[in-house]
């Protein structure tokens, strides 16, 4: 580029001139002419090989300063919500273009954004570097970059001296920044456009990974398999390592499905057990979505909940290699979709089994207690037969031993059907007490003599110490089952060991014992046997529906009090009742 004055439109005024000077300023302004237009060609080549915003500001700031015969300038873009931002800046500090862009106080390129309408600065400071430059300098020249009134940006050229702007000049200047305005736009077009495509393409991909999951957890009943399905397919969606923790009966969290290098899944959840999982063990579930990001060999390290209904059923850990897929807002949604999805599926196998086992459990209970009711009620018609003939024979002794194992077997089915109704009962939830003030102590001694000739059939004996009075509020036929419960289960399990009865106050307590040096029960079942049907023993050798401490603990729960079993197998048992006594 020639110097500024070529540029420059000399003003002939009313100043008389010979056809020779103006055939030579004629042909000096068709050659400067000629020379704007190659100019403006060169900036559309130039153009049509930039791709990015980017790529455009460095040729239009490139092309812009060359062609205006500046020596410094900047590029801005706007943003969405009309602020703007700088692209790329030559012989200008990115602070002092930073000025410019900026509303407040509003230098001549933000004017230019703002109103659309170049300004060309023609005054005669200088150029100085800083905040000051981009401000209020006097050789510059600020266009907007526009499309059909859509500001774009501002292109910005900074001049070394003082000079005019002709029209033929601004035109051109004008021209230049007409071009970049266009490159501009279309490279905003494809980079939008990448991203779109880009974008449906990660949501179609993510559209098919949720599809397969579903399909995974629809098809799976087996709880081990459909974790490992979607540690498998979750890997390859989400990050580099997938595993699933489930929380035990204990409340701990074991890893129950990983897929990823098990190198780092071997970090990863060493990592986690010392620090979030152990967290969330310690406040017995988790809460919400965490991101671990203080793992050297991971960039993060995302944890999602499994919750169902503000139930903890466990955790889904996700771990993200690559920086770029250190997990954003929509990451965080899909693993949280899919934590959601999995959660689900666990409490659906958990309701499952939990359906199956009561199924388990109803046939198991009408299989026991039809043997239980044919057994007496065979005894039953055996004995009648019998009595027909004793009476036949006129032998009242056998009448009267007869009468009484009827006796006691319509007492058997009687117990049973009580029995039958109080799990009615408490599976309702009906169970009434009628509480009034009562001796206990009166009560433990009443129910050890009931039992004492029971207890010596069997060559047992049983002590009571019981001294009175023990007053709590009881409902007193309740309390009288769980007391004989506890005594018939001693003589039943006893092995005609004697047995021993104590009632006494520990404080606000009322303890009740009872010991006998029977079959004992093996600790792994001295939990269980509480439960419904629970049985330690087999039926072939104590018959039972395994139904009385099921309603002993219910009793005994809702009397305030609590039941326990300190027992050696071979070495006896003794069950421990503990109710609260009435104030004084
Ligand atoms: P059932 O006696 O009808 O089986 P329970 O609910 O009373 O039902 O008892 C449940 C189980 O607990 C019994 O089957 C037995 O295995 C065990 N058990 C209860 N009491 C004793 C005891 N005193 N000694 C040993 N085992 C006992």
């Amino acid at each position: 580029m020639r110097q500024d004055e070529d540029l420059a439109q000399p003003e002939a005024g009313g100043r008389a001139v010979g056809s020779f000077e103006t055939e030579r300023v004629a042909r000096r302004e068709a050659e400067a002419a000629a020379e704007r237009l190659a100019r403006l060609q060169s900036v559309t080549a130039a153009l049509s090989g930039a791709r990015t915003p980017d790529e455009v500001a460095a040729v239009a700031l490139g092309v812009g300063i060359d062609a205006l015969g500046g020596t410094r300038g900047f590029v801005l873009a706007a943003r969405p919500g009309g602020t703007l931002e700088v692209l790329r800046c030559v012989g200008v500090t990115e602070d002092a273009a930073r000025t410019a862009a900026a509303p407040e106080p509003g230098g001549p390129a933000w004017e230019a954004f703002r109103s659309g309408a170049a300004i060309f600065a023609t005054g005669d400071e200088p150029f100085r570097d800083g905040p000051e430059a981009a401000r209020a300098p006097g050789r510059m020249a600020a266009l907007p970059l526009a499309i059909e009134g859509r500001a774009l940006g501002v292109l910005a050229v900074f001049f070394e001296r003082a000079r005019p702007f002709g029209d033929s000049d601004r035109a051109f200047a004008l021209g230049i920044a007409g071009q970049c305005a266009q490159a501009l736009d279309r490279a905003r077009l494809l980079v939008a456009e990448r991203v779109a495509r880009a974008e449906a393409v990660t949501a179609r991909r993510r559209l098919a990974f949720l599809d397969g999951l579903s399909a995974h957890l629809a098809e799976t009943a087996d709880r081990a398999e459909m974790l490992d399905g979607v540690a498998r397919l979750s890997v390859l969606a989400l990050g580099e390592w997938v595993g699933i923790y489930v929380q035990n009966d204990g409340g701990g969290f074991a890893l129950a499905a990983q897929r990823g290098p098990p190198a780092l899944g071997a970090a990863v959840d060493g990592h986690l057990k010392r620090g979030a999982i152990a967290r969330i063990e310690r406040k017995g579930g988790c809460g919400d979505i965490t991101v671990v990001d203080d793992l050297a060999a991971v960039p993060a390290v995302v944890l999602v909940p499994l919750t169902v209904r503000g139930r903890s059923l466990g955790a889904l850990a996700v771990a993200t290699e690559d920086p770029w897929r250190t997990p954003r807002a929509e990451d965080i949604a899909l693993l949280a979709d899919v934590a959601h999805r999995t959660a689900l599926a666990l409490e659906h196998m958990r309701l499952l089994d939990e359906a199956n086992a009561a199924a388990r459990a109803r046939e198991e209970f009408l299989h026991v207690a039809s043997h239980e009711l044919r057994a007496p009620i065979a005894t039953l018609g055996l004995t009648v037969d019998l009595l027909r003939r004793d009476t036949r024979n006129r032998d009242p002794a056998a009448t009267e031993r007869r009468l009484r194992v009827l006796e006691r077997q319509a007492a058997r089915l009687l117990g049973l059907s009580k029995t039958l109704l109080d799990v009615s009962r408490i599976t309702a939830g009906r169970l009434d007490l009628a509480r009034e003030p009562a001796d206990l102590a009166a009560l433990v001694r009443e129910v050890a003599a009931r039992f004492a000739d029971e207890a010596a059939d069997r060559g047992a004996s049983i002590a009571v110490d019981a001294p009175g009075p023990l007053r709590c509020e009881l409902d007193v036929a309740r309390m009288d089952q769980v007391v004989s419960n506890l005594v018939s289960n001693a003589v039943k399990y006893g092995r005609g060991a004697p047995i021993r009865v104590t009632a006494r106050a520990e404080g606000a307590r009322a303890v009740i014992e009872v010991e006998d040096r029977g079959i004992g029960i093996a600790p792994e079942h001295q939990e269980r046997i509480f439960g419904r049907f629970e049985r330690a023993v087999s039926g072939r050798n104590y018959p039972g529906l395994g139904l009385g401490l099921w309603i002993v603990r219910r009793l005994v729960e809702s009397h305030g009090g609590a039941i326990r079993v300190r027992s050696a197998p071979g070495a006896g048992s003794t069950f421990v009742v503990e109710l609260p006594v009435s104030p004084a």
